[in-house]
């Protein structure tokens, strides 16, 4: 079993995955849900020490305590980062009756109906994951869910040829492929291409530079609807987020939306950008906003103009961006020097315009020639 090619695929699949899941960690570039990885490390933990007793010294007793010990390893090295807090309702629910069928197969392990009840907790132990993935799927942006879903396709085929499993462990096999497949997909499958994953950059090799950084991001609900808050400190003129999103004619935007048209960015005279997908479409203006459009390159990239707290909703100045006279939008930011209104950048009290100007926050189409600057 050990020489046969699959079983070298799965463990190589499923420790590649565990190494590149704890860098990720370390560098912050995943999120992962807390409940679910207490009962992940639970369960390959029991896993691993049933299967030792009863198979000391075989390989796959070893390989079972390896990913135990990165389960662990994951399981720690987010506890250590996290605050303190009591699990929600759908945490408690699904930490506790994941542990519960673990404790039940530990004592019925023989029974059938034991084993298949640990097939049944998988998704139950993936639904705060899946959940987490649902709000904000650069929780989970890492190539090891593929990986871990190529693995159990491997397991699956060592299972089928290796010969005499019994309907219980593919049923287990199968629903693991399910729930790790079901996550990858969920955070796109670019995340295990190996070309996107390592890269010659700024003349050295660097690995998950492709990613999109950490998620420094927390959406909440506000009155103006969901807004951006910092998860995370910025420094002045840290850059926050490229705005992204498809390049639009003027003429081709939707006219209609307009009042509500936030999510389209002018960044030329007869140019827009369009919705992302992404957190950019979500961050709300300020009349005393925290952060700035700073078009350097060919993507414009929100930059913090002062220091930005964790916990601080992030917002920018939509006027910084915008020529067309006809698009007003009411502000009901409540900054002490709200304008009341969001409409031209032209519209804006001089000393205001001069103050986005001398920062470099102005979309260029709207700057005058340096000589008016300077005055
Ligand atoms: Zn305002």
């Amino acid at each position: 079993m050990i020489t046969d090619p699959w079983f070298l695929i799965a463990v190589v699949a499923s420790f590649t995955g565990y190494a590149i899941y704890l860098a990720g960690l370390q560098r912050r570039l995943v999120e992962p849900n807390r409940a679910s990885w207490l009962i992940w490390s639970s369960a390959t933990l029991v896993e691993a020490f049933t299967y030792a007793a009863v198979n000391p010294g075989t390989p796959q007793s070893i390989v079972f305590m390896l990913s135990a010990a990165a389960c662990v390893m994951i399981a720690v090295a987010l506890w250590q980062r996290s605050r303190w807090s009591a699990p929600d309702l759908l945490e408690g629910i699904c930490m506790g009756s994941s542990l519960a069928a673990i404790l039940l197969w530990l004592v019925f392990r023989e029974a059938f109906w034991a084993h298949m009840l640990v097939v049944a907790v998988v998704p139950v132990s993936f639904w705060p994951t899946w959940r987490s993935v649902w709000g904000d799927r650069a929780r989970e942006r890492s190539p090891a869910w593929g990986l871990w879903s190529i693995g159990d396709l491997a397991t699956l085929m060592l299972a089928t040829r290796t010969g005499g499993q019994d309907i219980g462990e593919y049923a287990y096999i199968l629903v693991e492929l399910a729930c790790h497949a079901s996550v990858w997909f969920m955070i796109g499958l670019g995340t295990v291409n190996p070309l996107r994953s390592f890269g010659w950059r700024e003349g050295r090799l660097r690995v998950l530079d492709v990613y999109a950084p950490a998620n420094p991001f927390a959406v909440r609900e506000t009155h103006l609807g969901k807004a951006v808050f910092a998860a995370q400190p910025f420094g002045a003129g840290d850059e926050i987020v490229a705005f992204t999103g498809r390049r639009l004619p003027a003429e081709r935007l939707p006219r209609r939306l307009i009042g509500q048209a936030d999510r389209f960015v002018q960044i030329a005279r007869d140019t827009y950008l369009g919705p992302s997908g992404g957190i950019d479409d979500l961050i709300n203006h300020s009349c005393a906003p925290n952060a700035g459009l700073r078009f350097t390159g060919d993507t414009p990239v929100l930059v913090a103009i002062r220091d930005i707290a964790e916990g601080e909703e992030i917002a920018w100045d939509y006027s910084t961006t915008l020529a067309d006279a006809q698009w007003r939008m009411t502000c009901t930011c409540g900054a002490p020097e709200c304008r009341g209104i969001i409409a031209a950048f032209d519209t804006l009290p001089p000393d205001r315009q001069r103050w986005y100007l001398s920062r470099e926050l102005v979309a260029p189409y709207l700057v005058p020639n340096r000589s008016d600057v300077a005055a």
